[in-house]
């Protein structure tokens, strides 16, 4: 609900974003306050999209840390603030650099797809990243029969069936998804028999089994707005509700789950946003070794789409 602090507030990002030339980029999973202060709302890879193309000199990223390092790969001479330091994603640190080379080490000459869930220096360790949205898309453009894929164990799976391809899996998973259950699912689908039901591949495989369709959180966004669509039945984070209800006021979402709430997402608030401009802090960076390995594999997925 918006309050006059709320107004005050959005006043003041408004009038330092202008003074600053900043954009603020936020993640479908961010507060819906947060959302609405935002230039752009949109999953990993629309926001990597936007990143690579902005012409401000200041990118405030309202999502977790690996998304603002993404945006840091691509602008290595705008100043790129996280307006919460500590906004991490458990899954992007499930695996290490040191972790990847191993397993290369045991797997020579086979191609590593990274979900763009992963710290940059995992990146940089990569032939290739990936999104939700496009991982099926860079796994099919890839030859090579030797894939490893890592960090979401869950994504693999699915991609690997999508694509018949046969994958070396790395074992992280999302927390915050790991929490939508089959009996959730199942539940809703009873009470609401006329909806169709869309989760994220980041869930469990027997949340997938059962869902009418598998979708990146733009691909819901998009497929909320088809006219025969009336009813949602939603398995993600729950933050996609603010922007599936502003843009379709008449439609019914139901989430799967009211425990799919990710903690790291929520750290952003309009405060911190403000802070953030204010103090120009904390900024996020990457040295240049890494950022330019990491930059190649970021830049291959964009270019396979
Ligand atoms: S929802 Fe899951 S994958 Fe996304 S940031 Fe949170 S923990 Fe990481």
């Amino acid at each position: 609900m918006t309050n006059h602090r709320d107004n005050s507030l959005k006043e003041q990002i408004l009038k330092l974003k202008k003074e600053r030339n900043a954009v603020i980029l936020s993640h479908n999973y961010q507060r819906g306050e947060v959302q609405d202060i935002a230039d752009f709302v949109g999953d990993s890879l629309e926001l990597s999209q936007k990143a690579a193309r902005t012409e401000a000199d200041v990118i405030v990223f309202c999502g977790v840390h690996f998304m603002a390092e993404t945006a840091a790969i691509l602008n290595p001479h705008r100043t790129v603030l996280l307006p919460d330091a500590h906004a991490g994603c458990p899954m992007a640190n499930m695996i290490t650099a040191a972790q990847l080379r191993q397993k290369k080490r045991e797997l020579p000459g086979a191609t590593v797809v990274t979900y763009i869930n992963s710290t940059a220096a995992v990146k940089a360790e990569s032939d290739y990243c990936c999104t939700s949205a496009n991982g099926v898309k860079v796994v099919n453009s890839i030859d090579n029969k030797e894939i490893i894929f890592v960090p979401d164990q869950y994504l693999g799976d699915f991609i690997s069936r999508r694509t018949g391809r046969k994958m070396t899996l790395w074992p992280g998973y999302c927390p915050t998804h790991m929490k939508i259950l089959p009996e959730d699912i199942r539940r809703k689908k009873a009470e609401y028999p006329q909806a169709k039901a869309v989760v994220h591949p980041e869930c469990r495989p027997e949340v997938i089994a059962l869902a009418d369709e598998v979708l990146s959180t733009g691909g819901i966004i998009r497929y909320a707005r088809r006219p025969e669509v009336s009813e949602l039945i939603v398995g993600t984070e729950l933050g996609i509700i603010h922007r599936l209800k502003r843009e379709n006021p008449d439609k019914l979402f139901i989430p799967v789950s009211e425990q799919a709430v990710c903690p790291n997402m929520k750290l952003i608030t309009l405060e911190k946003v403000l802070w953030s401009l204010e103090e120009m802090a904390p900024a996020v960076s990457i040295p240049d070794d890494i950022r330019l390995k990491a930059k190649a594999a970021v830049e291959r997925m964009l270019a396979v789409g």
